[in-house]
């Protein structure tokens, strides 16, 4: 007889899951989401934050970081970047640390790894959780071993459009804590428990559920993770492609008066989701004119990130003023991100390495004249 199945039973996501959670090397648990702001949500209500609380981050980030601890009523406690690498300077952290200090969330930006073993000797030290920001850090390496097998609670990837992998919307949350995965997956489908489902030992009728929390709408879609299975076999070389091209700017760029994104140190690997010029005063360009003057030449160029604490909200609600962290706003004064993802093609490349130089050319007559 025919067996008409009830549902459907999502094998697609559960694949993508099992996937990940090899790709990144296996006794972990990989626990798909529909963004990586939902996971960042989910990790942190399973550490526990709650009102009050205060999580260290970086103001040189996306909203998403902070915000999510605003959604439970804590209060992010910026700290400043080293600007060599755009990530959070580890020998700033203690100094933020409150009694009420409950988490730290470091972000690997643009896909270079944080000084990890700092960062972690901290955490431990002060006994805070840590989870990672891992939404341009795919596939990144820590002294060999990629990002979301190190030693924090949890790791948070996305798969937005423009991230180095991407199912349209989507993201994964990676634990080794059983307990931090159970809570994220009962809250991330409205607070059902999923005990009673397991047919083989339970005397509950499969139909069963309880809900047990006033949980969330943030399961991925078996259309997502179907993008997801295939695109995760392609990370290796979509990464390879990546940094050929960053070398490729920084080689052909280097007698310029830019400052260029570091490479990861021997042992590391950068993902390269972003890569981050920076105008030196030497350029004789303001930013904002330069990415106009590319504009021009038909290049569309970014900027990667308004620093949190210039942003209204931010601002506002915590009292900060620009010169709070004079790093941060430095480096945003001078960044210009560089087109650079998997399609782009070597005409296209050359091109905007052209434009560069054609307009740098022109500022540095202009001032010597
Ligand atoms: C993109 C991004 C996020 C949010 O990812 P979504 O999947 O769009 O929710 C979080 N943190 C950083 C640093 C990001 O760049």
């Amino acid at each position: 007889m025919l067996y008409v199945p009830a549902g459907n039973n999502r094998t697609k996501t559960k694949r993508f899951e099992s996937d990940f959670a090899e790709f990144i090397g296996g006794n972990c648990e990989a626990i798909s989401v529909n963004s990586a702001t939902a996971g960042l949500h989910l990790a942190l209500e399973a550490i526990g934050i709650s009102a009050g609380d205060e999580v260290i981050t970086t103001p040189y980030t996306f909203t998403a970081t902070a915000e999510v601890i605003r959604y439970l009523g804590a209060h992010p406690i910026f700290v400043d970047i080293d600007p060599n690498t755009f990530n959070i300077d580890p020998s700033k952290i203690e100094a933020a640390i409150t009694s009420k200090t409950k988490a730290i969330i470091p972000v690997h930006f643009a896909g270079l790894a944080c000084d990890m073993t700092s960062i972690l000797t901290i955490a431990r030290k002060h006994n805070l959780k840590m989870v990672e920001d891992a939404a341009h850090a795919l596939p990144t390496r820590y002294q060999g071993q990629l990002i979301g097998s190190l030693d924090s609670d949890v790791t948070v990837f996305s798969f937005y459009a423009t991230k180095t992998i991407t199912t349209g919307e989507g993201g994964m949350i990676v634990t080794r804590n059983p307990e931090i995965a159970a809570r994220c997956k009962v809250m991330r489908l409205h607070g059902i428990s999923r005990d009673a489902f397991d047919r083989y030992t339970s005397t509950k009728p499969a139909w069963h559920y309880e809900v047990v929390a006033p949980g969330f709408k943030y399961n991925l879609t078996d259309l997502a993770s179907s993008l997801g299975i295939h695109q995760l076999q392609k990370a290796n070389r979509f990464q390879q492609r990546r940094q050929e091209m960053a070398e490729r700017y920084t080689r052909e760029l280097a007698d310029l008066p830019l400052r260029f994104p570091p490479n990861a140190p021997d042992g590391d690997l950068h993902a390269w989701h972003l890569y981050v010029l920076r105008l030196t005063p030497q350029a004789g360009i303001e930013r904002n004119q330069f990415i106009e003057a590319m504009a021009k030449c038909g290049i569309g160029c970014s900027v990667h990130f308004i620093p949190l604490h210039l942003h209204p909200y931010w601002r506002d609600s915590y009292h900060l003023q620009p010169q709070d962290f004079p790093y941060s706003l430095a480096t945003y004064e001078q960044a210009v991100s560089l087109p650079l993802y998997t399609k782009m093609t070597d005409e296209d490349q050359t091109r905007v390495i052209a434009a560069i130089r054609g307009i740098l050319s022109q500022c540095q007559n202009d001032s010597s004249t």
